[in-house]
């Protein structure tokens, strides 16, 4: 397994996952590769796996390494998970971004917020090359679920890489052009030699639907509606937020965005004059001044994300938006796989307010973005690519993809799991190398590692609880006062109260205790966390995470 490869292809991030989108193109040998890197996306943390933690993105140590040989950076689209992590790298990655128009409109304005200049974001042109170091890359239009989403030919003297990003094949997107083949059929006959492609929906069959379709669907839904109408969705997905509030306006309904993200999207989307005709809107602090049956809220939030608009309205602490028995919210979107158990707490929360849940298994309002089966197959007919690269997926969709690409008419198709390298040049592909990889969490407004133990420690945090000894000891480890015991997450026993009987646990295991061990304050800690995690796995059945403070005292000496 020597890297003697001309040509690579190393995903970072989103070959594994769905989220946080970082792929790596190399070419060169290996010690003065240049590379590019397509997108720069973000993930989101959840209780299960990562408590407290806002958002992830890949671990960048790897590019931080290439210095100037990161020629450039391509963002695809305009979704957080291709674009969220730019402002917030880009100091590490420090290299040029290319984005069409919209998309580099969102990456500016993420650049801005991390107080960077918006300089570093160029805007490429459909059908225009950048050169980027031994690659040119020409952006080519593909329909997805936000504005001007695209695919990436990637020419280089081994070959070209076809890099199709998210997309669907719709005839009928609303907003922008119908999806167009021909550059796909083009790139065919100029000869592909690998496909790095979505397989988001690789298990569903047919096709996905096109956006035109949802509206007639949209509006008898809200037409059925007696109190307020809210809708959430994807801030990014501005065309669905345009079909949502279109219908609405059908209905005699006023539309009132809430929330931030979703209010800058569409200013992004009609600054650029991408979005035209969105219906008027009503400020958020009119709504109270109109009556509940011709309201209609846009609100993030479809993810079941604490802090957005949705889950504040579904805990009743939105400041001007309060739903109630007889109001309805519209899910049009889909569950990210697995955030199902924070949506479905939000759908239980809005029951509970007597408010009714309609989602896209219940009523045709949504069309997903991604290819389905069909799609799929459409574009390898039409791309013909020598090397399948199956990503934007978990590994279980990855696998799936690689084995309908064969029967879909690649020669080979490679499983590549974030961090690994794969020559494409040679006789056939195959993983030549691995780069460090991993997550990082953005806890708080700090940068944690994977491997720091900030998450594995929070973890164990709430899943054993914590107890906290303080003691005071003498030179000789003999205790000077009382041991004082805190348990924080702990069972309450008003008649034997937990940290008393730890206390007097350690207390006792002080007096067994020998010299020696007394004698260190390493000896102190470990005699008292043992005393104190027996006691309470006999009392409560668990072993907390336990920390012993020791304090020793000096002997005076005058
Ligand atoms: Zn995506
Ligand atoms: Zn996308």
């Amino acid at each position: 397994m020597a890297d003697t490869a001309t040509l690579v292809y190393a995903p970072l991030g989103g070959a594994g996952e769905i989220g946080m989108n970082m792929y790596l193109y190399g070419f060169g040998p290996v010690k003065s590769r240049r590379w590019i890197m397509v997108d720069c996306g973000i993930g989101f943390g959840d209780m299960e796996t990562s408590p407290g933690v806002e958002l992830i993105v890949p671990d960048t140590a790897f590019v931080e390494s290439l210095g100037d040989r990161l020629e450039a950076i391509f963002i695809t689209h305009a979704h957080e998970d291709h674009v969220g992590a730019i402002g917030r790298l880009w100091r590490k990655l420090n290299a040029p971004v290319w984005a069409t128009r919209f998309t580099a409109e969102i990456a500016k304005r993420k650049m801005q917020e991390e107080g960077l200049s918006p300089k570093a974001v160029k805007i490429a042109e459909y059908g225009g090359r950048v050169q980027a170091g031994p690659f040119s890359v020409e952006f080519i239009p593909v329909t997805h679920s936000t504005l001007q989403c695209s695919a990436l030919a990637i020419r280089t003297e081994k070959g070209v890489i076809l890099h199709t990003a998210d997309f669907k094949i719709d005839d009928d997107p609303l907003v922008g052009a119908p999806f167009d083949i021909e550059p796909f059929r083009a790139l065919g006959r100029e000869g592909v030699l690998a496909m790095a492609i979505d397989s988001t929906n690789v298990f569903s069959e047919g096709s996905t639907g096109s956006e035109g379709s949802l509206r007639p669907d949209i509006e008898r839904v809200i037409r059925e509606c007696e109190g307020a109408v809210a809708a959430t969705s994807f801030a990014s997905n501005v065309v669905r937020l345009k079909t949502l509030a279109e219908a609405a306006a059908a209905c005699d309904r006023s539309v009132v965005i809430a929330g931030r993200a979703m209010r800058r999207m569409i200013e992004a989307a009609v600054d650029t004059g991408l979005l035209k005709d969105f219906p008027p809107t009503v400020p958020e602090d009119r709504a109270s001044d109109i009556p509940d049956r011709n309201l209609f809220y846009l609100l993030t939030g479809s993810q079941g994300e604490h802090r957005a608009a949705l889950a504040r309205v579904a805990a009743g602490v939105h400041p001007t938006v309060s739903l109630s028995e007889g109001d309805t919210v519209l899910f049009s979107s889909r569950t990210i796989p697995g955030n199902e158990a924070e949506i479905y707490r939000l759908y239980n929360r809005l029951s509970e307010r007597g408010v009714r849940v309609i989602d896209a298994d219940m009523a045709r309002i949504h069309a997903s973005g991604h290819a389905c089966r069909d799609e799929l197959r459409a574009i390898y007919e039409a791309v013909k690519p020598r090397i399948a690269l199956p990503m934007h997926g978990e590994h279980r969709h990855l696998v799936e993809h690689a084995a309908s690409a064969k029967r879909w008419g690649a020669d080979h198709a490679v499983v590549a799991p974030n961090g690994s390298v794969v020559a494409l040049d040679g006789n056939r592909p195959e993983i030549v190398d691995e780069v460090e990889t991993g997550r990082v969490y953005l806890d708080g407004s700090v940068f944690v590692g994977a491997l720091d133990g900030v998450i594995r420690d929070r973890l164990k945090l709430a899943r054993q609880g914590h107890v906290v000894i303080a003691l005071v000891v003498d030179e000789e480890g003999d205790l000077l006062a009382d041991p004082e015991v805190r348990c924080i997450g702990a069972p309450v026993d008003r008649e034997r109260p937990l940290d008393a009987v730890i206390a007097q646990a350690v207390d006792d295991a002080m007096d067994r205790a020998g010299r020696k061990e007394k004698r260190t304050d390493a000896g102190v800690e470990s005699v008292a966390a043992r005393a104190a995690r027996k006691v309470c796995f006999d009392r409560w059945g668990k072993k907390p995470v336990t920390t012993v403070i020791v304090t020793r005292l000096e002997d005076e000496e005058d």
